[in-house]
């Protein structure tokens, strides 16, 4: 679809054009200047004083011309950051009507297209606004669905029943730490994982480097007697490292972290089965890690084999029962709606599988062509099921998991998200994970530490996010890691105590 935009000058509607345009239409181009080959023309007039905006859209192709209009006064607005904000969802407002009636697609979703919903309900419910006042505003403003604002509160009830003190969170941190290695690399990743068969040199350096960081943060936090609410071990996959390094990393962490006994939540990604073993589950236990994840993804074996993740169906289900021997008890699993070559069939067995392990939690993903991933790049090799199919999996995995007791309890979107849906981690009750809560609905600061961690750093007087990556190559950040910790120390120092100067 290429759709020639008039009346837009600002730069800054750009982006927001191009990601309401890919909900509707598979591979859209927006053009500024004029575009012969046009299938679409949208001519705005954008028009705001101090008070009030208005914005008109006009959409016109060979045969259909439609026209929408809305008007909105500003509501206490203090920033010119905050103006545009709203300016702008006036604006992706008149796009989103226009597009829903030519194309006569309704998104659930309406004009939000970023990755937490549930974080604008609880900012409205933190203001003070009240329940039924901040779904009307959901509604109204930004064209959500009924379907959705009930899922959002229901979340967001289950999220303050899991971590009551969730808004008061923010003197306190979380800590994530990423191990960038995998068996292989499945073909819809984009995290930093890097398979790791014959690096064994890489990994020492690397664990070295994941070493000094922890030990340095723990020292500041200690320091400082900041509190850790959750720690998270993500990457990659945790258990590629063998059960004597990640024996070492726990010591590492209890000798290093403060108080780690009252952590809240200790979780390990075992996401592939293939890395699971007898020995590593000991490890575990003896350190006593609250959850894991063991993630099928699908129980489709051709599937597996597409997406290049080298274990076998029967793997998953025998290192499941192994986990559960050695006493692991939280164990969450991750299914994938819209895998190449499958469509509701496929996955209404994957849930009947799912229903002979019964895991305490289970996270259900929407596939999304992220931008780096190989199946992007090789997009045609792999053939997905269509946007109606894609949402009738997504119904079934909502009575699947109902039917069975599990409540959702976070959700997150994607770009690129197959069928504009979303990601919702279901659990029984209980057994949710806080790290995903602290994640998704950003309270408080989360420290990234090792490769391609990323460290969100969170003002806890005013909220302001502040952003910071480690090195996503294990070379680099062999090369840097030091240097790295004190940027983190630095902002740390800055975001709790700079007031007190
Ligand atoms: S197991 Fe996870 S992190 Fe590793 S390659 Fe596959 S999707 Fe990426």
């Amino acid at each position: 679809m290429r759709i020639y935009i008039k009346g837009v000058a600002d730069e800054r509607f750009h982006r927001p054009l191009q990601l309401i345009a890919n909900l509707f239409f598979e591979e859209t181009e927006i053009f500024f200047d004029s575009a012969a080959d046009r299938d679409l023309l949208i001519d705005f007039i954008i028009d705001y004083n101090e008070v009030d905006v208005k914005v008109i859209g006009k959409l016109q192709d060979n045969e259909v011309k439609i026209e929408k209009e809305h008007e909105r006064q500003f509501s206490g607005i203090t920033t010119e950051k905050e103006q545009f904000r709203q300016v702008k969802n006036v604006f992706s407002y008149v796009y989103l009507t226009l597009l829903q009636q030519y194309t006569g697609i309704t998104q659930k979703w309406g004009i939000l297209t970023g990755v937490r919903p549930t974080k604008l309900l609880h900012k409205k419910l933190q203001q003070g606004i009240s329940k039924e006042q901040a779904h009307a505003q959901l509604r109204k403003d930004y064209l959500i669905t009924d379907e959705k604002i009930e899922l959002m509160q229901k979340i967001v009830e289950q999220q303050l029943n899991i971590v009551p003190d969730l808004y008061d969170l923010q003197k306190e941190v979380s800590i994530y730490i990423g191990i960038p290695f995998c068996p292989t690399k499945c073909a819809y990743c984009t995290f930093p994982a890097y398979a790791i068969n014959g690096k064994q040199g890489k990994v020492d350096s690397f664990l070295g480097g994941l070493h000094y960081e922890m030990r340095e943060i723990g020292r500041w936090l200690k320091d400082k007697d900041i509190k850790i609410t959750t720690v998270y071990y993500g990457g990659g996959t945790p258990t590629s490292i063998t059960a004597e390094e990640m024996d070492m990393l726990y010591d590492e962490m209890y000798a290093s972290f403060p108080d780690v006994k009252n952590i809240r939540e200790i979780t390990v990604e075992a996401g592939r089965p293939d890395t699971i073993s007898p020995e590593k589950l000991d490890v575990l236990k003896k350190w006593n890690i609250d959850r894991i994840s063991i993630n099928p993804q699908s129980y489709i074996q051709e599937t597996l084999k597409a997406i290049g993740r080298h274990h076998t169906v029967e793997e998953t289900i025998e290192k499941y029962h192994l986990a559960r021997e050695k006493g692991m008890n939280n164990i969450n699993m991750d299914l994938i709606i819209g895998l190449p070559g499958e469509g509701v069939e496929e996955f209404q067995y994957t849930l009947s599988e799912t229903e002979n392990l019964m895991p305490e939690s289970l996270t259900v993903h929407t596939l999304s062509f992220k931008r780096a991933s190989e199946m992007t790049r090789n997009k045609l090799k792999y053939k997905v099921a269509s946007r109606e199919e894609i949402s009738s999996m997504m119904d079934e995995a909502v009575k699947w998991t109902s039917k069975h007791n599990y409540e959702p309890y976070y959700l997150y979107r994607q770009k690129n998200i197959l069928g504009n849906l979303e990601n919702v981690g279901y659990s029984k009750k209980g057994q949710e994970s806080i790290y995903n809560i602290m994640i998704m609905e950003e309270q408080q600061t989360i420290i990234g530490l090792g490769c391609g961690a990323a460290s969100k750093f969170i003002n806890p007087e005013t909220g302001k996010i502040t952003h910071f990556a480690n090195p996503k190559d294990p070379k680099t950040y062999n090369d840097s890691f030091e240097q790295y910790t004190t940027e983190k120390i630095n902002i740390l120092e800055e975001l709790f105590f700079s007031h007190c100067k």
